[in-house]
């Protein structure tokens, strides 16, 4: 059979190539389209891959392919646009296309499952329940209500819809069924079902409609719009009148936002608000509901995708709008395996579906500040808060040589004591969790070191264990010290347990309570906790950067800041950008209207330059005083980089490795690209091995590109690449 066709398929492997094979016996060429799963033999096993393409000619010869097992879906899970972006992708972070794809597929697909159905219950009237007189129900008013609204109905209604109707009634259901009055089914419906909107758009002030204005006055086509807003100027309404009318000319949206525990909140704000159907999708979501959300999405049913990172490659075929907010936030980076970007292919995706992008924060990374600067972003500027509040005052009170009572200075408590005398609620903000960072002997000054790691374990009171915040290892806490064997082990410093102690003996009236990922693990509780603070159940909050993500206490009239110099001098330059960022997105939670905020930073660095211009002149400020130090010394967004990150049980075999990719790196690159090390990581040894990297940069992103993927696919073939973990990450937002 000279033209039998041959398949090219992604499969699932850290290898960069595709891979050929046979059709499945007996399998309809019709069937085979580019973008369904196909289940492939693969070494001594088999893999689910994606078929990308028939093509006519193979490297191998015919007859040494082997044949595919046999095709999983009826049709493509990919259009050929999605194939293109996941291609874009696999190209630009180098890394293998079968595990992007992969990545891309919710997890059961990935897995070669059948496709969850999307069928849904639907109920009808049984001939016995067409005959009844409606007046005999009249002593049960919500059978009659379900009743009368099924004799409307030509066939049967869906159970969601009927919810939507009638409010949840499954034991009316399955009493009218119990009397054969109604009957259910099941059957696809070509339209998810939405909900009425139930609140009326307040009218925009000026800032907000000339966003609009500007974003609609570029068209349906791609653009790129950074929407700079301080926290509280009304970004989320600006989405939703741009969602509107994306909606209103039969486009799909997709939303973006950093944080699992911000979808329910903005969802709700959606559904208030739009009457379309509206699906979430994120890692907090059962495998089936989240696969279900996205075939809903896929075929068009669902018109507006609400998601976490991932959400980003649901394929839509109207896409035209993508807004990600809060932009700026580190969640949007991968930072395992295929390590990417979701804001930036945000933008690469729209550039490809030629349709708008809004970025959105109150405090935009310097990337996309400076995109918006040099004019490749349309910089769209809400710079007051609507509704007529005030930002709040930021000052910094000097803690050098003064005694702090668990982290917190004699001044700043005296302003919290007056301030919840008032009635007013506050906010201290530090940014670790638990009771302590350091557990050390009196006598001879050992500390509780991770066993795995070259850090500390910190120690959590409340479960009794020290934990390893880097690898996740835990132990019970030491009764005596290891060492010498004195029982007289203490803490140094301070997590957020710790602060709330000290709160509930000075302020029990107030109520303290802690948010951090420790009293939020378990679902649907951050979500009450917000709610009591808003109901005011608590005057007093303490929490890490949970406190700072899209939440506004607008009771909160006083915020105090325990730590941020690590910020300053952290071994990472983006430390002193992610401390303005924190600073100001905590600062913007407090204050409304006749309550302005006021914020407290506890430094004992009150001279540094940066602090001084972030508290003085705001972020924009820092942020060009910041751009212009990235400038000089060659940073990003100044220069391009990718991080080769080597890792291994023994201290040698990292920066063998490393040592041999520089010299072909050296080879391959030219003047072009300047290699920094090997060096250690800054965290040497972290879950138990050795970590070393290889930095990469260039002031051109073609010329580091070029070299990449020169280089990246000779790398597996080293021989010293077998005895180490490695990983290449474009643009890395951390070095650890
Ligand atoms: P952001 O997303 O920028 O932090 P939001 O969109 O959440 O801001 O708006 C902050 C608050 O101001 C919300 O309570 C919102 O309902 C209100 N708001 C926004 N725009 C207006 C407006 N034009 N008129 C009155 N209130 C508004
Ligand atoms: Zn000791
Ligand atoms: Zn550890």
């Amino acid at each position: 059979m000279p033209d039998e066709p041959i398949l090219r398929v992604a499969v699932p492997a850290p290898l960069y190539s595709c891979f050929d094979y046979l059709s499945p016996i007996d399998c309809d060429p019709g069937a085979l389209k580019p973008g369904v799963r196909i289940q492939v033999p693969f070494g001594r096993g088999e893999r689910c891959g994606i078929l990308l393409e028939l093509v006519q000619e193979s490297a191998y010869k015919t007859r040494r392919l082997k044949r595919a097992k046999r095709l999983l879906d009826a049709d493509a899970l990919f259009s050929s646009a999605d194939l293109a972006l996941l291609q874009w992708c696999a190209n630009y972070y180098q890394h293998p296309l079968g595990e992007v794809i992969a990545n891309a597929l919710p997890v059961r697909l990935r897995k070669g499952e059948v496709p969850v159905s999307l069928a849904h219950k639907a109920w009808q009237l049984t001939s016995e329940g067409m005959d009844q007189r409606p007046d005999s129900l009249k002593q049960a008013p919500r059978q009659a209500a379900i009743m009368q609204r099924l004799s409307n109905e030509m066939e049967s209604l869906s159970q969601e819809a009927l919810y939507v109707e009638c409010g949840e009634c499954r034991g009316v259901l399955r009493t009218l069924e119990s009397k054969g009055w109604i009957k259910s089914d099941h059957r696809l419906m070509t339209r998810s079902v939405a909900k009425p909107a139930t609140e009326v758009p307040p009218e925009l002030n000026s800032g907000q409609r000339e966003a609009v204005e500007r974003v609609l006055a570029e068209g349906d086509g791609f653009g790129i719009f950074l929407l700079d807003g301080v926290t509280g100027s009304g970004k989320t309404e600006v989405y939703l009148q741009l969602v509107e009318h994306a909606l209103a000319r039969g486009k799909q949206v997709l939303v973006l936002v950093p944080e699992i525990g911000l979808t329910p909140q903005l969802m709700g704000r959606f559904e208030r608000r739009i009457a379309e159907s509206v699906v979430m999708l994120h890692s907090g979501l059962a495998d089936t509901e989240r696969e279900r959300a996205w075939h809903e999405a896929r075929l068009g049913r669902a018109r507006i995708v609400l998601g976490t990172r991932s959400a980003l490659f649901t394929p839509m075929p109207d896409l035209g709008l993508i807004l990600v907010d809060e932009e700026h936030d580190i969640s949007f980076k991968q930072q395992d395996r295929f390590r990417y970007s979701a804001r930036d292919i945000a933008v690469i995706r729209g550039q490809k579906s030629d349709c708008p992008v809004v970025l959105g924060s109150a405090t935009p990374s310097l990337e996309s500040l400076h995109n918006a600067k040099s004019g490749r972003y349309h910089h769209l500027i809400l710079s007051e808060r609507a509704g007529g509040a005030k930002p709040p005052r930021l000052d910094l009170l000097d803690i050098r040589s003064i005694r702090l009572e668990t982290g917190v200075s004699p001044v700043l408590m005296r302003m919290v004591g007056d301030t919840l005398a008032e009635g007013n609620q506050v906010l201290l903000f530090l940014n670790r969790r638990g009771y302590a960072p350091v557990m050390t002997c009196h006598d001879c000054g050992w500390v509780a070191q991770c066993r795995r790691c070259d850090a500390r374990m910190t120690l959590h009171a409340g479960s009794g264990i020290l934990w390893c915040h880097h690898c996740g290892s835990q132990r019970p806490i030491d009764k005596g010290c290891p060492d010498c064997g004195e029982q007289d082990l203490r803490t140094l410093g301070q997590g957020t347990e710790k602060l709330e102690e000290l709160l509930l003996q000075r302020f029990p009236n107030a109520n303290p309570v802690r948010i951090d990922r420790d009293t939020t693990r378990r679902k649907g509780r951050m979500e009450r906790l917000f709610n009591h603070i808003l109901e005011g159940k608590h005057s007093l909050l303490v929490g890490t950067q949970m406190l700072a993500k899209g939440h506004h206490f607008p009771d909160v009239t006083l915020v105090g800041i325990l730590d941020v110099d690590q910020g300053l001098f952290g071994a990472d330059y983006r430390a002193a950008e992610r401390m303005a960022q924190q600073i100001t997105q905590v600062a913007g939670r407090a204050g409304r209207a006749e309550k302005p905020g006021r914020v407290i930073i506890q430094t004992r660095h009150p001279d540094h330059p940066l602090m001084n211009i972030l508290v003085r002149q705001g972020y924009d400020a820092f942020a060009d005083e910041s751009l212009s130090e990235r400038q000089l010394a060659d940073f990003p967004p100044f220069s391009y980089q990718a991080l080769l990150r080597a890792e291994a049980p023994g201290e040698e075999a990292p920066s063998l490795f490393l040592d041999e990719a520089q010299s072909i790196a050296r080879q391959l690159g030219g003047d072009r690209v300047t290699l920094w090390g090997p060096v250690p990581a800054p965290m040497e040894r972290r879950a138990g091995r050795y970590r070393a990297h290889l930095l990469i940069q260039s002031d051109q992103r073609g010329y580091l590109q070029a070299l990449l993927s020169k280089w990246v696919p000779q790398l597996s073939s080293l021989k010293s690449a077998r005895r180490v973990r490695w990983s290449i990450d474009v643009d890395p937002q951390e070095i650890l």
